[in-house]
C-alpha cells in the first residue's frame, strides 16, 4: 500500500504541467456569480472527466444554466470500508469592470510560481487538485474499497445552496471534505444567516395627520414605521454588544459574532406617514451555534423591546429568515461547522498532511463561510481543506501558488486512498 502510494505521489511532481493545464482549463470557463447561470459548460466538462474515470454521474439543474454534478465511484467493498465526499463549488466571485488585472482573469497565466486567474484560489485550484488526484488513481488501476463521491456544485458565491441540494438528494458519506480556500489549514467555520425585519402599520395615513399622531390631544393612535425601526435597530445593537461581551469561540477574535443592519427600505412617499419599514440584517455566529438558535435569540430580544413600546406592542415586528439565493430571493444561510478533532478522518488527514508537507497540521476556523456548514447541518462529519489564501480569494489578480497546489494534490490523493481503505 505504501509503495503504491509513494509512486503515485511521485507522479504528481512529474506531471505537474498536466495539473496546471487542468487548472487553466477550469479557470477558462467563465463562471462568475453574479451574474450566475453560466456553469453548464464547466459542469459538463467535470461530468465527462469523472465519467471517464468510472464515476456514475448525476447532473441536474439547480437553476436553468446552473447544474450540480455529482459523480459516485462505487467501492469494491462499500459495506465494509469508509466512504468519502469531496465537495467544491464551480462558480467564482464576480469580476467588476473597473478591476485592473494584469491580464484577462479568464485567460490564466503563470507568474512568480503562481497561477493567476479568477477562481485560482477560490476554488478552482482545489477542484483541479482533487480531480487530478482522481485521475492518477484511475490511471494506476487503483480500485478503492470504500465509495468516493465527487460533488461539483453551483451558486456558493451568492448563497445558493448547491450543496444543500446534494444533501437533500440523499448523498451521504462517512466524511466530507470541502476543498475550498483554507491555505491548507483543516477548518471549521462560523455561520451566517440573513433576515428581514418588517415594521408595518395596519393603516396608511396622509402626511397631514402626523400632528394628530404625535401631539397632545391628537387622539390618533399611529406611528411612523421608520421611526419605530430606529428602536429595533437600537435593540439589535444592544444584543450585538452583549454577544461580543458574553460569547466567544477559540480561534475567533472577540466580537466576530455581529448583527449588521445592511439594508433599510421604508416609506412610500413624502405625502404619507411611513406605513412600512424593512430592515435586512446579516448575522454572523460561532461554530457551536445554529442559525435556528441565533434567529430565535434575536426574535426574543426584539419581541421584548417591542413590548416596551406602546405602538409596537400592538403592531409587532415580523421576521423572515434566510433564503435560498442572494439573487433570487435576497436571502441566504451558511450553517456553521464544528470540526471534531478526534474524528478518525481528521486524524488521517492530519497524518498525511504532516507526512507530505513536513509541517504540523493546523486545525482552526475559517474567518469566512463555505458550503461546509451544509454537511454539519446534515449530520455528516466534515472539514474545509483547500489550497489558496483568502487574501487572494475574490481579489484582483487572484492566484494560487503552484507549489502549494502540488502539495495539496499529494495530500488529497493520499487522503482519498487511505480513508477509502479504512474499515468501517
Ligand atoms: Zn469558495
Amino acid at each position: 500500500m505504501k509503495e503504491k502510494l509513494d509512486q503515485l505521489i511521485g507522479e504528481v511532481d512529474m506531471r505537474q504541467d498536466e495539473l496546471i493545464q487542468l487548472l487553466h482549463k477550469l479557470i477558462s470557463y467563465k463562471t462568475p456569480a453574479p451574474p450566475a447561470r453560466n456553469t453548464e459548460e464547466a459542469q459538463q466538462f467535470i461530468a465527462s472527466f469523472l465519467k471517464e474515470k468510472g464515476f456514475v454521474i448525476d447532473k441536474w439543474d439547480v437553476y436553468p444554466g446552473d447544474p450540480n454534478v455529482v459523480g459516485v465511484l462505487n467501492g469494491t467493498y462499500s459495506s465494509q470500508f469508509k466512504s468519502l465526499i469531496i465537495n467544491g463549488h464551480v462558480d467564482v466571485a464576480e469580476v467588476n469592470e473597473d478591476e485592473e488585472w494584469l491580464s484577462d482573469p479568464f485567460v490564466p497565466t503563470v507568474q512568480d510560481g503562481s497561477v493567476i486567474g479568477r477562481g485560482a484560489a477560490d476554488m478552482k485550484g482545489g477542484l483541479a487538485g482533487a480531480l487530478f488526484a482522481i485521475q492518477l488513481l484511475h490511471e494506476h488501476g487503483i480500485r478503492l474499497p470504500g465509495d468516493l463521491t465527487f460533488q461539483s456544485v453551483i451558486g456558493e458565491e451568492v448563497g445558493e445552496a448547491g450543496t444543500l441540494e446534494c444533501c437533500k438528494r440523499g448523498y451521504k458519506a462517512d466524511f466530507a471534505l470541502v476543498a475550498d480556500t483554507s491555505d491548507l489549514h483543516i477548518q471549521g467555520q462560523g455561520g451566517v444567516i440573513t433576515g428581514w425585519i418588517t415594521v408595518k402599520s395596519k393603516n396608511t395615513y396622509h402626511d397631514a395627520t402626523r400632528k394628530d399622531m404625535i401631539h397632545a390631544g391628537g387622539k390618533l393612535f399611529g406611528a411612523s414605521a421608520i421611526e419605530k425601526m430606529m428602536k429595533i435597530m437600537q435593540a439589535l445593537q444592544e444584543l450585538e454588544r452583549n454577544w461580543a461581551v458574553m460569547k466567544s469561540y477559540p480561534g475567533y477574535p472577540p466580537g466576530t459574532n455581529t448583527i449588521n443592519p445592511a439594508v433599510i427600505e421604508g416609506g412610500r412617499h413624502a405625502a404619507f406617514i411611513a406605513d412600512e419599514c424593512r430592515l435586512w440584517i446579516t448575522v454572523h455566529f460561532y461554530p457551536n451555534e445554529t442559525h435556528e438558535q441565533v434567529a430565535k435569540e434575536i426574535e426574543e430580544h426584539i419581541h421584548l423591546a417591542a413590548q416596551g413600546d406602546i405602538w409596537l406592542r400592538e403592531n409587532p415586528p415580523i421576521f423572515e429568515w434566510g433564503g435560498s439565493s442572494m439573487i433570487e430571493d435576497r436571502g441566504e444561510i451558511f450553517p456553521s461547522l464544528e470540526v471534531d478533532g478526534s474524528h478518525p478522518a481528521i486524524h488521517t488527514l492530519m497524518n498525511v498532511h504532516e507526512r507530505i508537507i513536513k509541517e504540523k497540521a493546523v486545525v482552526d476556523v475559517s474567518p469566512t463561510v463555505t458550503d461546509g456548514g451544509w454537511f454539519g447541518d446534515a449530520g455528516i462529519p466534515a472539514a474545509i481543506y483547500g489550497p489558496g489564501s483568502l487574501r487572494h480569494a475574490h481579489a484582483v489578480n487572484e492566484q494560487v501558488s503552484i507549489e502549494q497546489l502540488i502539495q495539496y494534490t499529494k495530500v488529497i490523493l493520499s487522503f482519498i486512498y487511505k480513508w477509502c481503505h479504512t474499515r468501517k
